[in-house]
């Protein structure tokens, strides 16, 4: 039986410890923090439970299929919940519901401009093609090299991805209005990139959140890491929790062992590090085994950090939804200040999570609201408490008028988390919220490899490499990390 020792214990690695154990491997998942689920997590504070980092669950599919790989349905473990709107837009003057009855979306366009429901159509049509070939054709590539899209079978769907054109010529390429190209290029930013170096590969996520919905799993999001935890101990898999690892002892171009900050020896016949590249390249190996150097990973285009505030309040908001997002002031302005003048948002744009909207297990009684407000800003900013008190005032002064009600007299739970706390949490590449951004140059056979390229037994799984950020494309990661380990034994 062969032994693989996983090194964190994110979303990405608990996918590859299932898959790795169901075909006989003794898997060990070694945690620095206590629980399990990565960025998938909560605290609980005066009867208020907050989803600590994701929100947004889309592609239910990718769930239900990693599931059904073990004869397990989603409903096993948790109950879903369609949302309805999916989510709302303040954008300008405008407040429109992204309904999950896309008659109504159609409606909602044509008010804005008359003709673009059809418009609207045919890019969903065209996001269609793009979301099916990727989850049916490519997705489980591991993308070693170019050679895995030189076939006439693959060639003939390859064009049709969009690949090597920016999301926003192909949005232009539809729509005209201002408001409406907003609209649909709000998921470049959760893919950490911008509309102008996001591939138009990414209309898909479109086609995700407009037809495919928007979903929560009741009780909160962190039920995914319990759910995904569970079948990895039924499986077999052994956890260790609180207890980071700190050295790789390597001979031979092969690591040996694992040493943990207490001390324990983890020595397995494959490593698999869940946790950031960045970090086990420029912090665990010595240069001489390093494939990409600080230099490597300074010039990379790293997701934004976020500066996030949960609030628990004592009564309920009026004009919000589950998932809301604050577009009043200017996109660009605020992608150029984060990614190009490498500065803090002047006027941020924000999305608030009011998840207690949806679920009143997550909030004391039913008469409060539970709130995630969520600002991005470039990885690596400065973060203090004097600059999360402004961007806070900032944030709140601008929601009451847009929801026209007070809320700072309703706050009785009050936490923020930044850069500082990203790296100090998760050992997160300058403070980053979700890995390195899909842009058009960093995205499939540009991402770094899944196979360390000196050590021979060391793979990599998460939001650093393939397919990239996010919660599903972590559980095709973990999927194709242990299918390249699998390959590697035959
Ligand atoms: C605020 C926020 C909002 C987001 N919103 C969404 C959303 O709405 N929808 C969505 O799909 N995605 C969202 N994401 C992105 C998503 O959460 C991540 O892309 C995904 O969870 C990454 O999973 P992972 O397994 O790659 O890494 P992680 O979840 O980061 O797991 C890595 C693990 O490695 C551990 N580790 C680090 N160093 C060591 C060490 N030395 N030894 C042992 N363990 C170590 C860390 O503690 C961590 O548990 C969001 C992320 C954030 C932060």
């Amino acid at each position: 039986m062969k032994n693989v020792t996983i090194i964190g214990g994110g979303l990405s690695s608990l996918t590859a410890s299932c898959y790795l154990a169901e075909k006989n491997f003794k898997v060990t998942i070694v945690e620095k923090n206590d629980h399990l689920g990565g960025r998938l997590s909560f605290f609980e504070k005066d009867g208020f439970v907050f989803d600590m980092g994701p929100s947004w669950y889309w592609m239910p599919e990718v769930f239900e299929d990693f599931f059904k790989d073990f004869d397990k349905d989603v409903s096993d473990y948790y109950n879903l919940k369609r949302l309805d709107p999916s989510y709302r837009f303040y954008l300008d003057d405008l407040m429109v519901d992204f309904s999950a009855d896309l008659n109504d979306i159609f409606k909602e366009f044509e008010k804005i401009e008359p003709g673009s429901s059809l418009k609207l159509s045919a890019f969903l049509d065209d996001a269609k093609i793009k979301y099916d070939i990727s989850l049916q054709k490519f997705i489980l590539f591991p993308n070693k090299s170019i050679k895995e899209y030189l076939s006439i079978d693959v060639l003939k769907y390859f064009f049709k991805l969009d690949l090597f054109k920016s999301l926003r010529s192909h949005i232009n390429n539809y729509f005209s209005n201002k408001k409406i190209k907003n609209f649909l290029e709000f998921p470049a930013m959760f893919l950490g990139g911008s509309p102008k170096n996001t591939p138009a590969l990414y209309s898909l996520m479109n086609y995700g959140d407009i037809k495919k919905g928007t979903w929560y799993p009741e009780g909160g999001m962190y039920k995914i890491a319990e759910a995904f935890s569970s079948l990895s101990k039924e499986l077999g898999v052994e956890h260790i929790l609180g207890d980071p690892i700190v050295k790789l002892d390597i001979k031979n171009k092969s690591i040996k062992s694992a040493i943990s900050k207490s001390g324990k020896i983890f020595n397995s016949d494959y490593f698999l590090a869940g946790l950031e590249y960045p970090f086990v390249q420029t912090k665990l190996l010595d240069e001489k085994y390093r494939s990409y150097n600080s230099n490597y990973w300074s010039k990379k285009h790293v997701a934004p950090s976020a500066l996030i505030f949960y609030l628990g309040l004592s009564s309920k908001v009026k004009n919000i939804e589950h998932h809301n997002l604050f577009f009043d002031k200017d996109f660009d302005k605020h992608l150029i200040e984060i990614f190009d003048n490498k500065v803090l948002p002047s006027e941020p744009l924000f999305y608030i999570c009011c998840p207690s909207k949806t679920d009143s297990s997550i909030v004391p009684n039913d008469d409060m609201e539970n709130i995630f407000i969520l600002i991005p800003i470039g990885p690596g900013s400065e973060d203090s408490q004097s600059i999360r008190d402004k961007y806070f005032d900032q944030v709140i002064n601008r929601m009451e008028i847009i929801t026209k009600q007070k809320i700072k007299n309703k706050i009785i739970v009050k936490k923020s988390f930044c850069v500082n706390d990203f790296v100090n949490r998760y050992n997160a590449y300058k403070g980053n919220a979700y890995g390195l951004a899909n842009t058009l140059l960093q995205s499939a056979v540009f991402k770094p490899k899944i196979k360390d390229k000196i050590i021979r037994n060391l793979f990599y799984t998460g939001h650093f490499t393939v397919p990239g950020p996010g919660l599903p494309p972590a559980i095709i990661s973990g999927k194709i990390a242990s299918n390249e380990i699998l390959k590697d034994i035959k």
